[in-house]
């Protein structure tokens, strides 16, 4: 693990596979070396200013070609890592850009750890460690929501909110110090109720961050969506009709795999990853009950639950839903084959006895699965019931926070409350002292100030290779 930071690295920064083009990055004091050795051009990267592109053919260590290339040169410290910087533009595939990488490899360069060239960027103050968090959600993001949280982190949002805060902590701490060193100029009684009154304004404040982020994370990692009800209603039907309905969007987009967006849709930015309870019962196991338990547990741990029921048979479907394994989520009704109901009445709001009693049932729909545009009405009732899951929190602008930087948050949030409760009790000034350097400590931990190695190697190893 030990770095060298005299080392030259080396990585493909595109994923791997049939493409265009590919890149390879490679940083460090060698870099440019190592690339005008291996490059035949009109100009050598040596001898080329910083931020040109220079095109030409990559040779091997024979000096035979490998192929047709563009090399980007960004001279020190104005690079993503602050080191030289050489970015090696090739055909993709599997060949061409395993044999460039290959060749710098056996010139010197060694292969890079997941997230080195970012821990680089960080190291040469680049990026504080806030950003560079970022840019691994940015990189991992799924959704529209999460990747403009992100990317306000990396521009420096969650920084400046952090500095801010700080700020303010260290003027507070300033004045309860001249109280430890002066206690004779600790003027009238009031002045320690005032200075409580300024350390919880600022708690006060991290509070509402902290609360906003369980709905910023669902906002980021998207909701689960179960759909469940007895069989036969429609459910898989369904359930393919919103997928077919977002693939027929995202298939647009060259390069998107089928895979990816299977059963997942995207909502006003935000991506909802459906789950069809019948595909749980495609079990060995005695069929119906096991279903049923598996539809239970997965309803317990969904963020919405729609409920498929049949329209064309109301009471035996709503009978079929059994008594037992009440979602504790919020629930969508989707009334399905809606074009059998054939004059029957509707069941609406009438939930006494089912699992669905006592429930939050945000909406109820009539829905046709297997006519087009027939799960508009369920595609409808999702998105409007987005506010009550994520919180309401109108906007985007919580920026991204990872899981260390909220336990951080909540850390820094109860020193000040220490603090606070210390200054109304008339504590002696030192304690205080103690818990607002405390509160700064971890803010400042959010953005990696005074983090130790073992926090930081954590943060780039959950990165990918190339960042
Ligand atoms: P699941 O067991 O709940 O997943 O139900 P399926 O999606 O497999 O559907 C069961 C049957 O009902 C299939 O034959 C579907 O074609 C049919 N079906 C699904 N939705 C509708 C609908 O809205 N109207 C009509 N008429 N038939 C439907």
């Amino acid at each position: 693990m030990a770095d060298d930071p005299g080392d030259t690295i080396v990585a493909p920064a595109t994923a791997p596979g049939e493409a265009a083009v590919a890149l390879i990055r490679v940083s460090g004091p060698a870099a440019l070396g190592l690339a005008a050795r291996h490059f035949r051009g009109s100009r050598s990267p040596e001898e080329s200013p910083s931020h040109h592109i220079l095109f030409g053919q990559f040779v091997d260590g024979r000096g035979d070609p490998v192929d047709t290339v563009l090399v980007s040169i960004f001279r020190a410290p104005r690079s993503y890592t602050g080191e030289d910087v050489v970015e090696i533009s090739s055909h993709g595939g599997a060949v061409v850009p395993a044999a460039i990488l290959d060749t710098l490899i056996r010139s010197g360069a060694r292969p890079a750890r997941p997230g080195e060239f970012t821990e680089r960027a960080f190291r040469n103050g680049k990026l504080d460690l806030a950003q560079a968090e970022a840019v691994a959600a940015l990189v991992r993001s799924r959704s529209d929501s999460a990747a403009r949280a992100a990317g306000a982190t990396l521009g420096g949002a969650l920084s400046r909110r952090v500095d801010r805060l700080d700020a303010a902590l260290v003027a507070l701490l300033a004045e309860v110090e001249a109280r430890i060193d002066f206690p004779a100029d600790a003027g009238e009684p009031l002045d320690a109720v005032a200075l409580a009154r300024r350390c919880g304004a600022l708690a006060s404040e991290i509070e509402e961050w902290v609360q906003g982020l369980p709905g910023a994370r669902r906002r980021e990692s998207g909701l689960s969506v179960v759909l469940a009800g007895p069989p036969n209603v429609g459910k898989s039907s369904l359930l393919n009709a919103l997928v077919g309905y977002d693939r027929a969007i995202v298939s647009e987009i060259p390069g998107t795999t089928r895979d990816t967006v299977e059963s997942s849709i995207w909502i006003e930015g935000i991506e909802l990853r459906l789950t069809d309870t019948a595909g749980l019962r495609e079990s060995h196991d005695p069929v119906e009950r096991l279903g049923i338990e598996r539809t239970a547990s997965a309803l317990e741990r969904t963020d919405l639950a729609v409920v498929v029921l049949d329209r064309s048979d109301p009471e035996a479907s709503v009978t079929a839903l059994g008594s037992s394994g009440s979602p504790s989520r919020p629930v969508v009704v989707a009334w399905n084959k809606a074009d059998l109901a054939r004059g029957r009445a509707a069941m609406g709001g009438r939930w006494a006895g089912t699992p669905l009693e006592g429930r939050t049932v945000l909406a109820e729909v009539e829905t046709v699965a297997i006519a087009p545009a027939g799960a508009a009405p369920l595609r409808n009732a999702l998105r409007d019931s987005l506010p009550s899951i994520l919180g309401g929190a109108a906007g985007d602008e919580v920026p991204a926070t990872s899981a260390r930087q909220e336990a951080l948050l909540a850390d820094a949030l109860a020193a000040l409350r220490r603090a606070e409760a210390g200054l109304a009790a008339d504590e002696s000034y030192d304690l205080i002292a103690v818990d607002l350097t405390e509160a700064r400590r971890s803010l400042g931990e959010m953005v990696g100030r005074g983090v130790d190695q073992g926090v930081i190697a954590a943060v780039f190893a959950r990165f990918c290779i190339g960042k």
